[in-house]
């Protein structure tokens, strides 16, 4: 080991960002070395573009960090722009499909809206910031509860995470009478409607700076902070390869993507956090094949609505003075004018989904004019259900040496399916759906179900296991079985069936990785001496 520890840190998202974070803290001597493929979006690195005023800046912020199919960004970088064909599924802002449709696209038939972000912050730079914490089964049952919740009270703070956001919304307090009146006796105690979590920091005027992996980095993306020495992040920097030699991780491959230089970079620790398709596909084109690879994926199925919220039924709680300075509120952040956040947790054995409810001033698609909802006063609430997709190995991304993807990697082929236990949950959610929202107003929209792949939330394709019994691809600690040094990190190790936001969980499962990776270097440097 070298007298300064290396770590490599594949991906600059909230995950990478985590690791860097912990390591850069707690190993005196390191130096973190950040690669990033997709380029730096804002001035402070990945910071959330969410918090971008100007609508022109934020819209090539986004569109910066939509790969291959940025035409802008790649005709930039030489390469021609992907093919988008008319008729398929779009992607979020900010995001591209793995099934983009042009040379060189995956294949997710069966999984078609699956996306991923390409930018420094990865996701991170574009999600909602919700951040409820994992209950009952969702939990990882080998992690020991009273560590568990140290671990998540660490990934909290690194996150910024407000568990009451917006709970002075008289509005926002209003929505959760109803929803409380309409399930009351049905939820057990500590698990009733309450506020949602959500990660950033309230500003002084009642508007939200949104977290992104900048507070995570924290003082390593401050100028005028030590820490800041001993970390780099380098963008448009794709990493090709992660090298082993005698079993163990012995650096990254880079390849520079404005001078298509390639180099190798040393490490003593690798950590890959690269999103759940594109981490394991890295190790597979690293030849780190594990049984479990890129299997059991899962995310939380999606059934979603929007109701115009009734002067009647929120009247009994909330008065037109109350509007008034919600409106108000709304109005000094016209660009992201978010207010209230409302949530109704998975509890077992009788909710086994998670209730996300967001209230907006207008609903997330064009209402004709016409329509009698249309310019509702009282504004509009978007709602959805998460629920339980069961991990099963015959889910998952599978890689095909033979052909390669847009990047030359091996080409990811998704294969997914909802089964009867699926689908008989999503018929319970459907129903609980129709009566929240007509407890609070007037369906706009019928409950649906979303797409496979639109939670933006997948999981399972790296996950931890016990034991290397070829269900798992990383230990307890994340680190890859059968080879040192070599750490996953991000939504994929995941291994529970999960129906809510997980990226607050995959933090803390990254703190715990990164505490093993700092006690490792310093058993490594003790050996030295
Ligand atoms: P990412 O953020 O995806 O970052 C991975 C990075 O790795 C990417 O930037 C990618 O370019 C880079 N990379 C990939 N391959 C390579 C390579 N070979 N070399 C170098 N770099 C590479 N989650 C929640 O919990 N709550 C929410 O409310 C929520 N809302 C969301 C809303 C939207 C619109 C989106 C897009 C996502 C949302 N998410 C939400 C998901 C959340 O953003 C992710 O869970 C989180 O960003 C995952 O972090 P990560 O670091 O594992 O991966």
């Amino acid at each position: 080991m070298s007298q300064h520890p290396i770590i490599a840190i594949v991906g600059s998202g909230p995950i990478g960002s985590a690791y860097a974070r912990l390591l850069v803290e707690e190993v005196p001597d390191a130096r973190v070395v950040m690669f990033e493929a997709g380029p730096q979006v804002t001035p402070v690195p990945g910071a959330s573009v969410r918090n971008i005023i100007d609508p022109d800046e934020k819209e090539r912020a986004r569109e910066m960090s939509q790969g291959p199919q940025a035409g802008a960004l790649r005709e930039s970088l030489g390469i021609p722009a992907g093919v988008v064909v008319e008729g398929m599924f779009t992607a979020r802002q900010g995001t591209h499909l793995i099934d983009f449709g042009g040379e060189g696209s995956g294949h997710a038939p069966t999984f078609a809206a699956a996306a991923a972000s390409t930018n420094v912050g990865g996701m991170g730079a574009h999600w909602t910031c919700a951040t409820p914490s994992p209950s009952f089964s969702e939990k990882i049952p080998f992690i020991p509860d009273d560590e568990w919740d140290e671990l998540l009270e660490t990934a909290k703070s690194l996150l910024h995470v407000q568990d009451a956001a917006f709970a002075d919304s008289a509005v926002g307090e209003g929505i959760r009478a109803l929803l409380a009146e309409e399930f009351a006796g049905e939820l057990p105690d500590g698990y009733g409607v309450s506020t949602l979590p959500v990660a950033g920091d309230p500003q002084p005027d009642g508007s939200m700076r949104w977290a992104g992996a900048d507070v995570v980095l924290g003082p390593l993306v401050d100028p005028s902070s030590p820490l800041s020495e001993r970390f780099e992040l380098h963008d448009l920097s794709l990493v090709r390869r992660v090298e082993v030699a005698d079993g163990r991780a012995t650096g990254v491959t880079v390849q520079d993507l404005r001078t298509h230089e390639t180099r190798f970079v040393p490490a003593d620790v690798v950590v890959v956090a690269a999103d759940a398709f594109r981490t394991p596909q890295l190790l597979w084109a690293s030849g780190i094949r594990p049984r479990a690879l890129g299997h059991y994926l899962t995310e939380h199925p999606v059934v979603i609505t929007t109701v115009a919220v009734d002067a009647d039924k929120i009247g009994r709680f909330a008065t037109e003075e109350d509007l008034d300075a919600e409106i108000a509120r709304r109005s000094v952040n016209p660009a992201d004018p978010v207010a209230a956040v409302n949530r109704i947790p998975f509890s077992e054995p009788g909710h086994p989904f998670s209730l996300q409810v967001m209230y907006a001033e207008n609903p997330p698609f064009q209402l004709d004019p016409s329509h009698p909802a249309s310019g509702n006063r009282w504004g509009y609430v978007n709602m959805g259900y998460g629920m339980r997709k069961r991990p099963r190995f015959e889910d998952g991304v599978t890689f095909d040496d033979a052909e390669p993807d847009y990047r030359g990697f091996p080409n990811m082929t998704i294969q997914y399916e909802l089964t009867d236990a699926e689908n008989a949950e999503s018929a319970a959610a459907t129903e609980r759906l129709r009566r929240a929202g007509g407890a609070i107003g007037t369906f706009i929209a019928e409950p649906r179900l979303l797409p496979n792949g639109s939670s933006l939330h997948y999981m399972g394709t790296t996950r931890i296991g016990e034991s290397d019994d070829g269900t798992s691809v990383a230990d307890p600690w994340s680190r890859v079985w059968g080879v040192g040094s070599l750490f996953v990190g991000g939504n994929g190790v995941i291994p529970t069936a999960n129906t809510m936001n997980p990226t607050l969980m995959s933090i803390a499962v990254a703190v715990r990785g990164a505490r093993k990776a700092a006690a490792e270097l310093a058993q490594l440097a003790t050996a030295a001496r």
